[in-house]
């Protein structure tokens, strides 16, 4: 059985930002759950930061942007994480290689998570198309990314895939 990565904050894991989590509720990922087919990462939290945190988003580009080094991320008071986003989406990386790992299932607008939205480097909660850090990463290097609210698809996908 081929494992999924996800992120720890929708596994159930308290590492948001705020401390908070955003575990999925739904049966199928219970039942991921209790295949044991799940592997956690929180790619801010194993890049070296603290959890609660200060807000980051993602300044002058997407996540692809900063793993080129041509953006950085930023929290709310003007620090520089890029270092710590960067390790952690190395470490991710790392992990599903490690473990044969073809399709992950990440958080939404996260700068590090992100799979289609991501917010715009102001802080005044403006969305944009894009992806975080880790996902840049992950795709890049032709892992497939997909969200929370495709959880429905990666079932259909596995169904459909006689190797997992
Ligand atoms: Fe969740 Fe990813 Fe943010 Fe960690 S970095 S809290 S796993 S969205």
């Amino acid at each position: 059985m081929k494992k999924i990565l996800i992120s720890a904050c929708l596994a159930g894991d308290f590492v948001r930002y705020d401390g908070k989590r955003k575990r999925i509720q739904d049966e199928v990922f219970n039942k991921w759950l209790q295949q044991g087919r799940l592997v956690k990462v929180c790619p801010e939290v194993s890049g070296g930061l603290c959890t609660p945190r200060l807000p980051a988003q993602i300044v002058g580009g997407e996540g692809i942007d900063v793993v080129h080094g041509n953006a950085k991320v930023q929290s709310i008071d003007g620090q520089d994480v890029t270092e710590a986003f960067l390790k952690g989406a190395e470490l991710a990386l790392t992990i599903v290689q490690e473990n044969n790992i073809q399709i992950t299932i990440l958080k939404e607008k996260s700068p590090s998570c992100g799979v289609s939205q991501i917010y715009d480097g102001s802080f005044a909660g403006i969305k944009i198309q894009g992806s975080g850090v880790t996902t840049a990463l992950l795709r890049k290097n032709g892992i497939q990314v997909f969200s929370e609210l495709q959880v429905g698809l990666v079932e259909s996908i596995i169904n459909g895939t006689e190797e997992y």
